[in-house]
């Protein structure tokens, strides 16, 4: 039996070596790449943050989220983690439960799979990018244009299109749609998101842990704590990729309101400002000690706090002003980064035109997909590839059954 797999990423690879396990499966992996699992050794800021201990449904998004259930429940983190460790890679849990290679090298991750994938019954074809697919029959022939893969049962595993430099492109929706599977509107998801404020250039580089909410026309969107980073244009950072998906998906207006001293309520801080009053301080320093340097600045004046004054000269209503800079900074969002700055593609494939329970198309009988060209996305934090590593094995155990 020859398995065609389209895709050398994550959800791809695993496919690929959960149909190997059956040695009456020829395997053909097709790359469009020159390597496989260029996006991966770029994931978790080139460390890779391969699952989360606490994955559970709850992290999973999605028309349908209830779809993800048996993969992510028939291959878990702990399965996945000692399916790993079998491959020769040694892991590190993190307090948030987030796994990191012990090397701190997503490369290690993408070596092991691929020393793995070096198996009689695998063949890797990279620099293949699949143009089209037709079902002849039983079988289906997958071409780049010169060249023609013929398989007997086929896996899609295109990806999806966030992370556009590193290969994230709209060809399995494509491949999918020719064979008539429809799709969802796509969205950037675990994205910056732009601001409206030309102030939030001085903050560029700044870090800072916050409590973040997004608004939307005032009503609460969206919630986590956690670091944000400024960038030229807007806000970014872990805190932020949890709480961008679908925001400024629709008209209103969008906020993202943080608390950069959670731990504190309003009272300590008044008590806290009022106590530096009569310490001999520049007011532009009233914050320092506290809060980034440059943060405290913004938020001074963010306050209409003059800095030039003495922090003596701070009037009661200042003070309060200054609190709620504090507690309650918002700004203005316009729209999230593009789809080459998201880590996930929020919607894909419909996934009720598939069975949950072995990833095949209800439409075409021997075609499967898996990973993120299904409409399925996780949560910041290893969800996604633990996504594509349950999806992908679903799909190559039932993909890699039968014989020559
Ligand atoms: C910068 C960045 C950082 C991230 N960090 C994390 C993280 O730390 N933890 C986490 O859980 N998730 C992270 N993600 C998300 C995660 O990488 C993806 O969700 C995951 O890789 C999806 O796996 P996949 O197999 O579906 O797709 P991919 O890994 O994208 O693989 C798809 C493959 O298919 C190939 N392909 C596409 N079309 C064709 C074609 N026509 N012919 C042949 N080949 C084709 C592509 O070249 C690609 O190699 C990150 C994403 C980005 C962009």
């Amino acid at each position: 039996m020859i398995l065609g797999i389209i895709g050398g990423g994550a959800s791809g690879m695993a496919a690929a070596l959960a149909a190997a396990e059956n040695p009456g499966t020829q395997v053909v992996l097709m790359e469009r790449q020159s390597r496989v699992g260029r996006k991966l050794s770029a994931t978790g800021n080139g460390r890779c943050n391969l699952t989360n201990t606490n994955a559970s449904k709850e992290h999973y998004h999605g028309t349908d989220s209830d779809f993800a259930k048996p993969a992510l429940d028939g291959f878990d983190t702990e399965a996945t983690l000692s399916w790993f460790r079998g491959l020769g890679l040694c892991t590190v849990e993190e307090p948030s439960g987030r796994v990191y290679p012990y090397s701190d090298q997503a490369n290690s991750v993408v070596d092991v799979l691929r020393l793995a994938l070096e198996k009689p019954n695998i063949t890797l074809k990279t620099g293949f990018e699949v143009q089209k697919i037709r079902k002849d029959g039983e079988k289906f022939s997958v071409t780049n244009g010169e060249e023609t893969v013929c398989c007997d049962k086929l896996i899609v595993a295109c990806g999806g299109l966030a992370g556009t430099k590193l290969g994230g492109s709209l060809s399995g929706y494509q491949l999918l749609g020719k064979l008539g599977h429809k799709a969802t509107r796509l969205r950037p998801a675990l994205v910056q998101l732009k601001c409206g404020w030309n102030g939030i250039a001085a903050l560029k580089g700044v870090r800072a842990n916050c409590s973040a909410q997004i608004l939307h026309d005032g009503e609460v969107f969206a919630v986590s704590s956690g670091e944000v980073q400024f960038t030229e244009y807007g806000v970014s950072g872990p805190v932020i990729f949890e709480i961008s998906r679908d925001v400024c998906q629709g008209p209103g207006k969008w906020t993202c309101q943080m608390d950069f001293l959670p731990q504190w309520d309003a009272n300590t801080l008044e008590k806290e400002l009022l106590r530096r009053t009569q310490m001999a301080l520049p007011m532009d320093d009233i914050l320092t000690g506290i809060l980034h340097n440059r943060l405290g600045r913004v938020l001074t004046k963010a306050a209409g706090i003059k800095g030039k004054l003495k922090a003596a000269e701070l009037t009661d209503s200042e003070r309060k002003e200054l609190c709620r800079a504090v507690k309650a900074f918002e700004v203005e969002l316009t729209e999230p980064m593009g789809m080459d700055s998201a880590q996930v593609t929020a919607g894909g494939v419909l996934t009720g035109q598939f069975d949950p329970n072995t990833m095949e198309s209800r439409l075409v009988p021997g075609l499967y997909a898996c990973g993120e060209v299904l409409d399925i996305d996780g949560d910041c934090g290893g969800y996604n590839l633990q996504w594509a590593w349950s999806s992908g094995r679903l799909a190559g155990l039932h993909a890699g059954k039968g014989s020559v």
